[in-house]
């Protein structure tokens, strides 16, 4: 396995792979990594000759400094993760390899509806920030694939639209959430819960499965009301929002039309970390 700094180091790496006709899986993180990340890894492995992972904590899609400063490191654990996967290259840039002095972005990137609802609407400028890294390591690293988690639902859906509007030539593969025995989503923010808080975030899920019984018999505002008592139940836990959603568009639905995938999607703050999840209705 091959632990890459800069992109002058991988280019004769991709290279030689791209000549002997080899397909690179890639898979980008900012690293703290779990089994959620993993399973990203194995399908690439198993799916791709060649398996390219990148840990970069991107600083462009923090709209809160704070959470940037306290966003768990830990790139020799996460090394040894990855070699157990059988990763074949790590890419861990610095700051400056990705956004080098004199760096432009190329342009605004206006993902319309898709960034103005839920994460869009609670983080502004966040989905921005990834489409531009993401841009960024696909262009370095121009993967065949390129492997995303659920869990983040709406980035998926943004880097798909992504994909489609600026014609990258890979092919953007969504991979289901992994989850812990309690149900919480895996997640490197999980790692920054007291132990009370952890312990409170599995009521997170609970309400989404509970969502996803009850919708059917039900109207949708009253389920909601449901889910929402469910995880504040204590006081300790705050929903930010909790939506269903057309799962392709994210177009916010109040009723559903009988003919569209839905997706329950919600925030939750948990003391001061915000946590995230969903599922498919
Ligand atoms: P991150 O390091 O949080 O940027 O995540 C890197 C990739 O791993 C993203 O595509 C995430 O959606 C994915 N991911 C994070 N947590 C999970 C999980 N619990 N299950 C599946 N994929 C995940």
């Amino acid at each position: 396995m091959d632990i890459i700094e800069k992109i002058a180091d991988l280019q004769p790496i991709l290279k030689d792979f791209l000549d002997r006709g080899l397909k690179i899986g890639f898979v980008p993180t900012m690293g703290a990594l779990h089994q959620g990340h993993i399973s990203l890894v194995e399908k690439a492995k198993k799916e791709n000759q060649k398996v390219v992972v990148s840990i970069f904590v991107n600083p462009t899609q923090f709209n809160n400094p704070d959470d940037l400063k306290k966003y768990p490191r830990m790139p020799e654990t996460d090394f040894k993760l990855l070699e157990r996967a059988e990763t074949d290259v790590i890419f861990f840039p610095d700051e400056n390899e990705i956004y080098p002095p004199g760096y432009q972005k190329a342009e605004e990137f206006n993902f319309g509806n898709l960034e103005k609802v839920m994460e869009g609407k609670f983080r502004p400028g966040h989905f921005k920030g990834v489409a531009e890294v993401v841009s960024r390591l696909f262009e370095i690293v121009t993967p065949h694939r390129a492997y995303f988690g659920e869990k983040d639902f709406q980035q998926l859906a943004v880097i798909r639209e992504l994909v489609r509007t600026k014609n990258f030539p890979v092919e953007i593969i969504g991979c289901p959430t992994i989850r812990e025995a309690d149900g919480l989503a895996m997640s490197s923010r999980n790692l920054l819960l007291s132990a009370e808080m952890r312990k409170e975030a599995a009521k997170i899920s609970k309400a989404l499965f509970h969502f996803r019984e009850q919708w059917k018999s039900k109207p949708l505002a009253e389920v909601k009301k449901e889910a929402i008592s469910m995880i504040e139940s204590s006081g300790k836990l705050r929903v930010e929002y909790i939506e269903v959603a057309d799962a392709k568009t994210l177009e916010l639905l109040d009723v559903w039309n009988g003919s569209i995938t839905q997706r329950c999607l919600t925030a939750v703050q948990a003391g001061n970390i915000r946590l995230i999840d969903n599922v498919q209705l």
